[in-house]
């Protein structure tokens, strides 16, 4: 295949997700072969500082994220630095100015990507500049890279939008859920859609139910200020969680394209149980970690964070019961939970089958364990199958045996999530970006949750210690329905 060609002007280019992930990532790329030579980046931010100052910069970042890089001096030589401030109309021109030259000079085609990795309040207004300013009217493609959040509700997410489709066409926003770069975020459909035996067991008659968590060690470290404005719901749950569900719950799409992909995702948001008023109560669950150990170490609440109102009312940790209303679906209760400082970081999928009709194995009141199909999306990769065996030299006694395949141990060479979703970008594969009608709607069913919680004081907060796996209320919220979250080991 051929490999692509851009320009990418990273806004943000002193900031902490361009050097931890973005020029990492590029560098993989390259160092892979799957970038050409006619490439050339611009990086963009406030501060002064000279092409040779900030390919050191850039240097230093990719030798803090990768062991051996050796030809980094012919990497770097293609990056490029413009000072400039955002809001500031007048630097756009000799950014354009820049932009032709390198252009001409890598023979890019063309071919431009506007990574936005800064504070969300900038994306319009840049949007709008390069636009206005001329930067678009490329002869090659066009591609603006967005991260998240996506509005703060359904309203700004709106108005944002209509911002960036005054210069970028639908197909030409690429919308960063950094979860679906993530290999086995990845994988689900791969499972689903490659394997005989597992999607003919993939509806209601033969799950139980299915359980998502993603847990996080960290509390809000220095980003109280932005974290107080957001919390668990919409930083999580409007995102990363919500796209989990839709891949697990999605009809096989006719072909694996974008189109169809994204149309069949969209159809599971259509088809989520909006929830309101008293609903929100019953399948919601919201918490806030009080004081608490650690590994080990005791650790303030989150009320006695920087930059945090002491009286906050702001989730830091979120658990719900969605249903799927499909002939597939439902009836199967789709779990969720997420939080800060909790017990361990973990994302995994539990998929819950239901029992076999009658159990020949009985020995007095011991039962069987269900069959588990267990999704490990981080730290770890890979599935664990749950089955039920006969014990060595025993009679009609079971025992759980577990199938288990890593994806790890080939050692730091499969793709970090960002690389792969460069890549795309750069090829114009859209697939693992959201879709405007994904964000919409997702953020329709955010927001009535959102609602009912603000306007709710939550009287007990904080409600479950750092360090634990959440509110004693998220395992009743299984409980009621005769489940229990399946331990995160
Ligand atoms: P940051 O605060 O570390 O960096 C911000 C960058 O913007 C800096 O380069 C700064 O110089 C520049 N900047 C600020 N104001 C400017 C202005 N007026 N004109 C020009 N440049 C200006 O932020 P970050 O953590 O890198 O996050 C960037 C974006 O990525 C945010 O939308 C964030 O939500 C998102 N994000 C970050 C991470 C992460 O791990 N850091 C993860 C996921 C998403």
């Amino acid at each position: 295949t051929e490999k692509p060609t851009a320009l990418i002007m990273i806004f943000g280019a002193t900031g902490d997700l361009a050097k931890r992930k973005l020029f990492p990532s590029l560098y993989r790329l390259y160092k892979r072969g799957k970038l050409s030579d006619r490439y050339a980046i611009i990086g963009v931010a406030r501060r002064e500082l000279t092409n040779d100052a900030f390919q050191k910069s850039v240097k230093t970042s990719i030798q803090a994220a990768i062991k051996d890089c050796d030809d980094l001096d012919s990497f770097v030589s293609h990056f490029y630095y413009h000072s400039h401030d955002v809001t500031d109309s007048s630097s756009y021109l000799s950014l354009k100015t820049m932009a032709n030259d390198l252009d001409q000079h890598y023979q890019l085609d063309g071919n431009r990507i506007f990574y936005l990795a800064m504070a969300p309040e900038f994306f319009g207004t840049i949007a709008e500049h390069l636009k206005s300013d001329g930067l678009t009217e490329v002869s090659g493609f066009k591609r603006l890279v967005i991260e998240k959040p996506f509005g703060h509700d359904l309203e700004s997410a709106k108005e944002l939008n209509n911002q960036l489709r005054q210069a970028f066409s639908e197909d030409e926003v690429y919308r960063i859920d950094h979860y679906l770069g993530k290999e086995m975020v990845q994988n689900i459909e791969v499972i689903r859609f490659a394997n005989a035996i597992f999607e003919p067991l993939w509806n209601n008659r033969y799950i139980s139910n299915i359980q998502i968590t993603s847990s996080e060690v960290l509390g809000v470290e220095e980003r109280g200020r932005y974290y107080e404005t957001s919390g668990a719901l919409r930083d999580m749950v409007q995102n990363h969680m919500l796209q989990m569900v839709a891949l697990l719950a999605m009809e096989p799409p006719i072909r694996l394209n974008t189109e169809e992909i994204r149309a069949e995702k969209v159809k599971v948001f259509r088809a989520m149980n909006m929830l309101e008023g008293e609903a929100v109560k019953e399948n919601f669950v919201r918490g806030q970690y009080g004081r608490g150990t650690v590994d080990g170490v005791d650790v303030p609440a989150y009320r006695e964070e920087q930059m945090v109102n002491p009286e906050s009312n702001t989730e830091t940790f979120v658990a719900g019961k969605l249903s799927i209303d499909t002939f597939r679906w439902k009836g199967v209760p789709f779990y969720i939970r997420t939080g800060k400082k909790m017990a361990a970081k973990s994302t995994k999928i539990v998929i819950q089958f239901k029992d076999i009709p009658m159990n020949l194995y009985y020995q007095t009141e011991k039962t069987l364990n269900p069959n588990l199909l267990v999704i490990h999306i981080q730290p770890e990769e890979g599935i664990t199958l749950y089955l039920n065996a006969q014990k060595a030299g025993e009679n009609v006694e079971t025992t759980p045996v577990k199938l288990n395949f890593a994806n790890s141990g080939i050692d730091g060479n499969t793709p970090e999530a960002y690389e792969r979703l460069l890549y795309d970008c750069m090829r114009g594969d859209a697939t693992n970006f959201t879709h405007w009608d994904e964000v919409s709607l997702s953020w329709s069913f955010v927001d009535k949750i959102s609602e009912v919680w603000e306007n709710t004081k939550a009287e007990n907060f904080p409600n479950y210690e750092a360090g634990s796996m959440g509110p004693r209320k998220a395992d009743e919220l299984l409980e009621k329905d005769g489940f229990f979250w399946w331990p995160v080991d």
